[in-house]
């Protein structure tokens, strides 16, 4: 189970999330066969994303986040829904590249250039797109910087995924600090020296837990603790709606084709079979 940890800071000028997200980087493995370099890119990437989904405001409000640069990992594709179920996956979950020049994964050469965007769909509302530049690649940077010039929130983050030698994650999490209206230059920037102490996030977790560091690090202040967990929310239900979608003459071609039209979920893998049969009866109702 994944954990967020919020509280307010600095007579709430600034608002402190604490995640842990070492359980939903193994689910991801499990699921996608990642390798350590793509582990720690599709691990950073969901921990920042249900960062934002803990701000979504409504039940039902969700949001994507795509990390579309031209590094050797390709696209981070991640979405998440207002209860905090995360799923996610990368074009290239095979990707390795040798350390960097501190000795850690390279995942500013898995995630390359290109831009972030970020997709909030809220109900009957018009669904949100924001979108920024990846300006470093190693994306606590990246997110931080999207919050500060798409969503006019200054914003401070570090993110981090500790791999084991047996290609499971040891830790995974992040810290973030936002500057909340009325927020001086003053308390941003004592906000942002704070965030620097935890550059290695991944180590601290590790050591203390999120709830050890909000405990021990901020103690006298009073956390909200709320679950967050790897979850794909494909159902055959879904499926069949978008092969009604797709029309009977498509189908018809593919199955004359290949005999089967197979679907397989991205975040998930599970893989839906129609037939002839199945896709009359589908018809028929
Ligand atoms: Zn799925």
């Amino acid at each position: 189970m994944g954990k967020i940890y919020k509280t307010l800071l600095f007579d709430g000028k600034i608002s402190l999330s604490i995640l842990e997200t070492t359980d939903i980087v193994n689910e991801a493995i499990k699921y996608h066969n990642l390798t350590p370099l793509t582990a720690a890119t599709l691990g950073r990437t969901m921990t920042a994303s249900l960062f934002m989904a803990s701000n979504l405001k409504n039940e039902g409000d969700k949001l994507s986040v795509s990390v579309c640069g031209d590094g050797v990992g390709g696209h981070v594709i991640v979405s998440v829904d207002s209860s905090l179920r995360v799923r996610g996956y990368i074009d290239n979950p095979s990707a390795t590249l040798p350390l960097n020049e501190k000795g850690k994964l390279d995942v500013k050469g898995c995630v390359g250039k290109g831009r972030i965007t970020v997709c909030r769909s809220m109900g009957l509302k018009e669904p949100y797109t924001g979108s920024c530049e990846i300006i470093s690649g190693e994306l606590a940077e990246d997110f931080a910087f999207y919050y500060t010039v798409s969503e006019q929130e200054p914003t401070a983050m570090a993110l981090g995924v500790l791999m084991g030698s047996d290609g499971k994650c040891l830790s995974a999490g992040g810290i973030v600090m936002q500057a909340l209206p009325g927020c001086d230059d003053e308390t941003a920037k004592r906000a942002q020296d704070i965030i620097l102490k935890y550059q290695d996030i991944s180590a601290q977790i590790q050591k203390l837990t999120a709830k050890g560091i909000a405990k021990e690090h901020f103690s006298g202040y009073y956390f909200t603790e709320r679950n967050a967990e790897y979850k794909c929310i494909c159902s055959s239900d879904y499926i069949d709606s978008l092969m009604i979608s797709l029309g009977k003459d498509e189908l018809y071609d593919i199955i004359n084709e290949q005999g089967e039209v197979k679907v397989e979920c991205q975040y998930c893998d599970k893989k839906y079979v129609y037939d002839k049969e199945k896709i009359d009866k589908l018809f028929d109702k």
